[in-house]
Protein backbone atom coordinates (compact mmCIF):
# COMPACT_ATOMS: atom_id res chain seq x y z
CA UNK A 1 0.00 0.00 0.00
CA UNK A 2 1.54 3.11 -0.78
CA UNK A 3 1.53 5.90 1.58
CA UNK A 4 -0.66 9.29 0.53
CA UNK A 5 1.31 11.46 1.93
CA UNK A 6 4.96 10.25 0.76
CA UNK A 7 4.98 13.01 -1.91
CA UNK A 8 4.23 16.10 1.13
CA UNK A 9 8.19 16.44 1.88
CA UNK A 10 11.49 14.93 1.47
CA UNK A 11 11.55 14.75 5.00
CA UNK A 12 8.53 13.00 5.45
CA UNK A 13 11.07 9.77 4.64
CA UNK A 14 12.96 7.70 7.17
CA UNK A 15 16.45 6.98 8.01
CA UNK A 16 18.57 6.16 5.36
CA UNK A 17 20.04 2.33 5.61
CA UNK A 18 23.76 4.00 5.37
CA UNK A 19 22.98 6.55 8.25
CA UNK A 20 20.88 3.42 10.33
CA UNK A 21 24.62 1.72 9.78
CA UNK A 22 26.03 4.33 11.20
CA UNK A 23 24.41 4.83 13.55
CA UNK A 24 24.21 1.47 14.61
CA UNK A 25 28.16 1.42 14.87
CA UNK A 26 28.62 4.75 16.76
CA UNK A 27 26.35 3.28 19.63
CA UNK A 28 28.99 0.65 20.30
CA UNK A 29 30.19 0.94 23.51
CA UNK A 30 30.82 4.77 25.08
CA UNK A 31 32.27 7.94 23.30
CA UNK A 32 32.95 11.30 24.35
CA UNK A 33 30.40 13.67 24.80
CA UNK A 34 29.62 17.67 23.37
CA UNK A 35 31.73 16.45 19.80
CA UNK A 36 35.00 15.56 21.41
CA UNK A 37 35.01 12.14 19.30
CA UNK A 38 36.09 9.51 17.02
CA UNK A 39 32.90 10.11 14.94
CA UNK A 40 32.42 13.69 15.07
CA UNK A 41 36.21 14.05 13.94
CA UNK A 42 35.64 11.48 11.16
CA UNK A 43 32.60 13.37 9.82
CA UNK A 44 34.05 17.00 10.18
CA UNK A 45 37.18 14.90 7.82
CA UNK A 46 35.00 13.82 5.43
CA UNK A 47 33.09 17.22 5.11
CA UNK A 48 36.80 18.49 4.73
CA UNK A 49 37.77 16.43 2.07
CA UNK A 50 34.25 16.64 0.09
CA UNK A 51 34.85 20.40 0.00
CA UNK A 52 38.60 20.18 -0.69
CA UNK A 53 39.58 22.63 2.18
CA UNK A 54 40.50 23.27 5.49
CA UNK A 55 36.93 24.46 7.10
CA UNK A 56 35.49 24.95 10.12
CA UNK A 57 32.29 22.46 10.68
CA UNK A 58 29.61 22.17 13.51
CA UNK A 59 26.31 19.98 13.38
CA UNK A 60 23.33 21.18 14.86
CA UNK A 61 19.70 19.50 15.08
CA UNK A 62 17.97 21.65 12.61
CA UNK A 63 18.23 24.02 9.73
CA UNK A 64 16.54 26.53 10.97
CA UNK A 65 18.93 26.78 13.62
CA UNK A 66 21.86 26.65 11.01
CA UNK A 67 20.48 29.01 8.72
CA UNK A 68 20.03 31.76 12.26
CA UNK A 69 23.12 31.16 13.74
CA UNK A 70 25.37 31.41 11.02
CA UNK A 71 23.65 34.26 9.74
CA UNK A 72 23.85 35.83 13.23
CA UNK A 73 27.44 35.48 13.24
CA UNK A 74 27.33 37.22 9.79
CA UNK A 75 26.11 40.31 11.25
CA UNK A 76 25.67 42.68 14.24
CA UNK A 77 22.23 43.47 15.17
CA UNK A 78 22.01 47.23 13.37
CA UNK A 79 22.82 45.40 10.23
CA UNK A 80 20.25 43.16 7.83
CA UNK A 81 20.72 40.11 5.77
CA UNK A 82 18.95 39.98 2.49
CA UNK A 83 17.31 36.79 0.75
CA UNK A 84 14.58 36.28 -1.68
CA UNK A 85 11.27 37.01 -0.55
CA UNK A 86 10.62 33.25 -0.70
CA UNK A 87 13.50 31.95 1.18
CA UNK A 88 12.76 29.15 4.15
CA UNK A 89 14.85 32.06 6.49
CA UNK A 90 12.02 34.73 5.59
CA UNK A 91 8.94 32.57 5.71
CA UNK A 92 9.62 29.09 7.65
CA UNK A 93 11.71 30.08 10.46
CA UNK A 94 9.49 32.02 12.87
CA UNK A 95 11.82 35.08 12.32
CA UNK A 96 15.02 32.98 14.42
CA UNK A 97 17.53 34.98 11.91
CA UNK A 98 16.10 38.34 14.11
CA UNK A 99 15.75 36.24 17.45
CA UNK A 100 19.04 35.08 17.16
CA UNK A 101 21.23 37.77 15.96
CA UNK A 102 19.38 40.32 18.19
CA UNK A 103 17.68 42.14 15.66
CA UNK A 104 19.07 41.91 12.53
CA UNK A 105 16.61 43.00 10.05
CA UNK A 106 15.88 40.79 7.04
CA UNK A 107 15.66 42.61 4.03
CA UNK A 108 13.64 40.84 1.01
CA UNK A 109 14.11 40.67 -2.99
CA UNK A 110 12.17 39.37 -5.53
CA UNK A 111 13.43 37.07 -8.29
CA UNK A 112 12.43 34.82 -10.98
CA UNK A 113 12.52 30.79 -10.21
CA UNK A 114 13.18 31.30 -6.56
CA UNK A 115 16.68 33.25 -7.22
CA UNK A 116 17.73 36.13 -5.59
CA UNK A 117 17.33 39.43 -8.52
CA UNK A 118 20.82 40.65 -8.70
CA UNK A 119 19.86 44.12 -9.55
CA UNK A 120 17.42 43.64 -6.86
CA UNK A 121 19.96 43.10 -4.17
CA UNK A 122 22.05 45.88 -5.54
CA UNK A 123 19.54 48.39 -5.41
CA UNK A 124 18.87 47.00 -2.09
CA UNK A 125 22.22 47.79 -0.45
CA UNK A 126 22.88 51.06 -2.56
CA UNK A 127 19.51 53.05 -2.08
CA UNK A 128 20.65 54.00 0.91
CA UNK A 129 23.67 54.56 2.96
CA UNK A 130 23.05 56.74 5.52
CA UNK A 131 22.90 55.85 9.58
CA UNK A 132 18.78 55.43 9.30
CA UNK A 133 18.99 52.38 7.24
CA UNK A 134 19.98 48.65 8.51
CA UNK A 135 23.15 48.25 6.58
CA UNK A 136 23.53 45.32 4.71
CA UNK A 137 25.93 43.01 5.38
CA UNK A 138 24.86 39.32 4.67
CA UNK A 139 23.22 37.70 1.54
CA UNK A 140 21.29 34.43 2.02
CA UNK A 141 20.67 32.25 -0.57
CA UNK A 142 18.73 28.38 -1.12
CA UNK A 143 20.44 26.11 -3.10
CA UNK A 144 18.82 24.03 -4.25
CA UNK A 145 15.80 27.18 -4.21
CA UNK A 146 12.79 27.01 -2.67
CA UNK A 147 10.81 26.44 -6.21
CA UNK A 148 13.36 23.21 -6.79
CA UNK A 149 15.44 24.80 -9.25
CA UNK A 150 19.43 25.19 -8.92
CA UNK A 151 21.84 27.96 -8.94
CA UNK A 152 24.78 26.81 -11.13
CA UNK A 153 28.46 27.29 -11.05
CA UNK A 154 28.25 30.21 -13.61
CA UNK A 155 25.40 32.26 -11.85
CA UNK A 156 26.73 31.32 -8.22
CA UNK A 157 29.94 33.07 -9.62
CA UNK A 158 28.18 36.23 -10.58
CA UNK A 159 26.15 36.10 -7.82
CA UNK A 160 29.61 35.89 -5.52
CA UNK A 161 31.45 38.71 -7.38
CA UNK A 162 28.22 41.02 -6.84
CA UNK A 163 28.99 40.44 -2.81
CA UNK A 164 32.31 40.78 -3.01
CA UNK A 165 31.93 44.09 -4.61
CA UNK A 166 28.92 45.00 -2.08
CA UNK A 167 30.91 43.57 0.97
CA UNK A 168 28.28 41.54 1.57
CA UNK A 169 29.40 38.19 3.39
CA UNK A 170 27.45 35.47 1.51
CA UNK A 171 25.45 32.53 3.36
CA UNK A 172 24.08 29.36 1.59
CA UNK A 173 20.55 27.56 3.34
CA UNK A 174 21.60 24.36 1.77
CA UNK A 175 19.07 21.98 3.37
CA UNK A 176 18.58 20.87 -0.42
CA UNK A 177 22.47 21.03 -1.22
CA UNK A 178 23.12 17.92 -1.89
CA UNK A 179 19.90 17.79 -4.67
CA UNK A 180 21.64 20.77 -6.25
CA UNK A 181 25.07 19.22 -6.53
CA UNK A 182 23.40 15.82 -7.94
CA UNK A 183 22.20 18.26 -10.18
CA UNK A 184 24.50 20.15 -11.14
CA UNK A 185 27.30 17.15 -11.38
CA UNK A 186 29.97 19.77 -10.41
CA UNK A 187 32.45 19.75 -7.59
CA UNK A 188 31.34 20.82 -4.26
CA UNK A 189 34.20 23.61 -4.38
CA UNK A 190 32.90 25.26 -7.33
CA UNK A 191 29.74 26.11 -6.08
CA UNK A 192 30.79 27.06 -2.72
CA UNK A 193 34.37 29.00 -1.68
CA UNK A 194 35.60 28.77 -4.97
CA UNK A 195 32.91 31.15 -5.95
CA UNK A 196 32.93 33.19 -2.42
CA UNK A 197 30.42 31.17 -0.23
CA UNK A 198 31.36 32.08 3.23
CA UNK A 199 29.06 29.86 5.40
CA UNK A 200 26.86 27.04 3.82
CA UNK A 201 24.02 25.22 6.03
CA UNK A 202 24.03 21.88 4.82
CA UNK A 203 21.38 19.63 4.80
CA UNK A 204 21.14 15.99 6.11
CA UNK A 205 17.97 15.41 7.50
CA UNK A 206 16.07 15.64 3.98
CA UNK A 207 18.60 13.26 2.54
CA UNK A 208 18.16 10.53 4.36
CA UNK A 209 19.33 11.09 7.99
CA UNK A 210 17.45 11.27 11.14
CA UNK A 211 18.17 14.78 12.58
CA UNK A 212 21.54 17.04 11.88
CA UNK A 213 23.05 19.51 9.49
CA UNK A 214 25.61 20.90 9.41
CA UNK A 215 27.18 24.38 9.43
CA UNK A 216 30.48 24.79 7.46
CA UNK A 217 32.14 28.17 7.53
CA UNK A 218 34.90 28.48 4.86
CA UNK A 219 35.31 31.70 5.88
CA UNK A 220 37.06 30.32 9.44
CA UNK A 221 37.41 33.67 10.81
CA UNK A 222 33.63 33.97 10.95
CA UNK A 223 32.96 30.46 12.76
CA UNK A 224 34.87 32.40 16.21
CA UNK A 225 32.98 31.15 19.17
CA UNK A 226 30.22 29.73 16.93
CA UNK A 227 30.25 26.59 19.31
CA UNK A 228 29.26 29.00 22.06
CA UNK A 229 26.62 30.83 19.84
CA UNK A 230 25.18 26.99 19.29
CA UNK A 231 25.56 26.17 22.91
CA UNK A 232 24.02 29.24 24.04
CA UNK A 233 21.20 28.31 21.73
CA UNK A 234 20.55 24.97 22.79
CA UNK A 235 22.42 23.21 19.41
CA UNK A 236 25.03 21.73 20.99
CA UNK A 237 23.89 18.04 21.41
CA UNK A 238 25.47 15.94 23.99
CA UNK A 239 25.55 12.78 22.38
CA UNK A 240 26.98 14.47 19.45
CA UNK A 241 28.32 11.29 17.74
CA UNK A 242 24.45 10.50 17.13
CA UNK A 243 24.58 13.87 14.82
CA UNK A 244 27.60 13.28 13.28
CA UNK A 245 27.91 9.77 12.75
CA UNK A 246 25.31 9.59 9.20
CA UNK A 247 27.75 12.44 7.66
CA UNK A 248 30.70 10.31 7.94
CA UNK A 249 28.78 7.55 6.67
CA UNK A 250 27.23 8.71 3.76
CA UNK A 251 30.48 10.83 3.03
CA UNK A 252 32.46 7.91 3.40
CA UNK A 253 30.31 5.45 0.59
CA UNK A 254 29.08 8.40 -1.17
CA UNK A 255 25.64 7.76 -0.42
CA UNK A 256 25.05 11.30 0.18
CA UNK A 257 25.02 12.20 -3.38
CA UNK A 258 23.23 8.53 -4.17
CA UNK A 259 20.56 9.44 -2.12
CA UNK A 260 20.34 12.66 -3.91
CA UNK A 261 20.72 11.21 -7.29
CA UNK A 262 18.30 9.05 -6.73
CA UNK A 263 15.35 11.36 -5.61
CA UNK A 264 16.54 13.92 -8.13
CA UNK A 265 15.43 11.52 -10.86
CA UNK A 266 12.45 10.38 -9.48
CA UNK A 267 11.13 14.06 -9.29
CA UNK A 268 12.20 14.11 -13.29
CA UNK A 269 10.12 11.28 -13.68
CA UNK A 270 7.62 12.32 -12.05
CA UNK A 271 6.92 15.37 -13.72
CA UNK A 272 7.04 13.65 -17.02
CA UNK A 273 4.51 11.68 -16.18
CA UNK A 274 2.31 14.51 -14.74
CA UNK A 275 2.17 16.76 -17.31
CA UNK A 276 1.06 14.28 -19.80
CA UNK A 277 -2.33 14.38 -18.05
CA UNK A 278 -5.01 17.27 -19.59
CA UNK A 279 -4.85 19.91 -17.01
CA UNK A 280 -1.46 20.00 -15.29
CA UNK A 281 1.04 22.08 -16.11
CA UNK A 282 4.60 22.59 -15.01
CA UNK A 283 5.16 25.96 -12.96
CA UNK A 284 9.43 25.30 -12.70
CA UNK A 285 11.73 23.40 -14.12
CA UNK A 286 12.20 20.58 -12.94
CA UNK A 287 16.36 20.96 -11.50
CA UNK A 288 16.04 18.91 -7.83
CA UNK A 289 13.68 16.82 -6.23
CA UNK A 290 10.92 19.21 -6.18
CA UNK A 291 7.47 19.05 -8.94
CA UNK A 292 5.76 21.96 -8.46
CA UNK A 293 2.55 21.71 -10.55
CA UNK A 294 -0.72 23.81 -12.12
CA UNK A 295 -3.27 21.89 -11.30
CA UNK A 296 -7.24 22.57 -11.70
CA UNK A 297 -8.77 23.63 -8.04
CA UNK A 298 -11.44 20.53 -8.61
CA UNK A 299 -8.10 18.25 -9.02
CA UNK A 300 -6.69 19.45 -6.17
CA UNK A 301 -9.90 19.22 -3.94
CA UNK A 302 -10.59 15.50 -5.30
CA UNK A 303 -6.97 14.59 -4.63
CA UNK A 304 -7.27 15.73 -0.99
CA UNK A 305 -10.38 13.59 -0.63
CA UNK A 306 -9.19 10.64 -1.92
CA UNK A 307 -6.50 11.14 1.14
CA UNK A 308 -3.60 12.20 -0.84
CA UNK A 309 -1.52 15.10 1.48
CA UNK A 310 0.39 17.12 -0.09
CA UNK A 311 0.75 21.53 0.32
CA UNK A 312 -0.29 24.12 -2.25
CA UNK A 313 1.26 26.84 -0.21
CA UNK A 314 4.83 26.36 -0.14
CA UNK A 315 7.04 28.38 -2.59
CA UNK A 316 5.09 30.33 -4.91
CA UNK A 317 1.86 28.81 -3.96
CA UNK A 318 1.36 25.93 -6.42
CA UNK A 319 0.74 22.36 -5.47
CA UNK A 320 3.94 20.98 -4.32
CA UNK A 321 5.20 17.10 -4.51
CA UNK A 322 8.32 16.48 -3.14
CA UNK A 323 10.79 13.03 -3.77
CA UNK A 324 13.01 11.50 -1.37
CA UNK A 325 15.72 8.85 -1.26
CA UNK A 326 12.95 6.63 -0.27
CA UNK A 327 10.37 7.13 -3.38
CA UNK A 328 10.37 4.33 -5.54
CA UNK A 329 9.25 3.90 -9.50
CA UNK A 330 6.41 2.10 -8.65
CA UNK A 331 5.41 5.16 -6.04
CA UNK A 332 5.55 7.45 -8.41
CA UNK A 333 3.91 5.72 -11.06
CA UNK A 334 1.35 3.97 -8.41
CA UNK A 335 0.48 8.28 -7.45
CA UNK A 336 0.47 9.19 -11.49
CA UNK A 337 -2.23 6.58 -12.28
CA UNK A 338 -4.24 7.75 -9.38
CA UNK A 339 -3.86 11.02 -10.53
CA UNK A 340 -4.99 10.56 -14.04
CA UNK A 341 -7.99 8.15 -12.97
CA UNK A 342 -9.35 11.03 -10.76
CA UNK A 343 -8.98 13.01 -13.55
CA UNK A 344 -10.50 11.73 -15.58
CA UNK A 345 -13.53 10.38 -13.47
CA UNK A 346 -14.32 13.60 -12.51
CA UNK A 347 -14.08 14.93 -16.37
CA UNK A 348 -11.65 17.08 -15.09
C1 LIG B 1 13.61 22.14 5.36
C2 LIG B 1 14.31 23.39 5.06
C3 LIG B 1 15.15 23.98 6.02
C4 LIG B 1 15.34 23.42 7.41
O1 LIG B 1 14.18 23.33 8.15
P1 LIG B 1 14.13 22.75 9.63
O2 LIG B 1 12.74 22.27 9.78
O3 LIG B 1 14.45 23.86 10.55
O4 LIG B 1 15.15 21.66 9.72
C5 LIG B 1 15.85 25.10 5.65
N1 LIG B 1 15.74 25.62 4.41
C6 LIG B 1 14.95 25.09 3.47
C7 LIG B 1 14.89 25.69 2.11
C8 LIG B 1 14.19 23.95 3.78
O5 LIG B 1 13.40 23.43 2.84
Amino acid sequence: MIDKSMFASDNYSGVCPSAWRALEEANQGFGRAYGDDEWTRRACDALRDFFEIDCQVFFVFNGTAGNSLALASLCRSYHSIICHELAHVETDECGASEFFSNGTKVLLVPGAEGKVDLEAVRHTVERRTDIHYPKPKALSLTQSTEVGTVYSPAEMAVVGELAQELELKLHVDGARFANALASLKVAPADITWRVGVDVLTFGGTKNGMPVGEAVVFFDQELAQEFDFRCKQAGQLASKMRFLSAPWAGMLETGVLLDNATHANGMARLLAQLLIRIDGISLVHPVEGNAVFVQLPEALIDALHAAGWHFYTFIGSGHARFMCSWQTDEQDVRTFVTEVDKISRLKKI
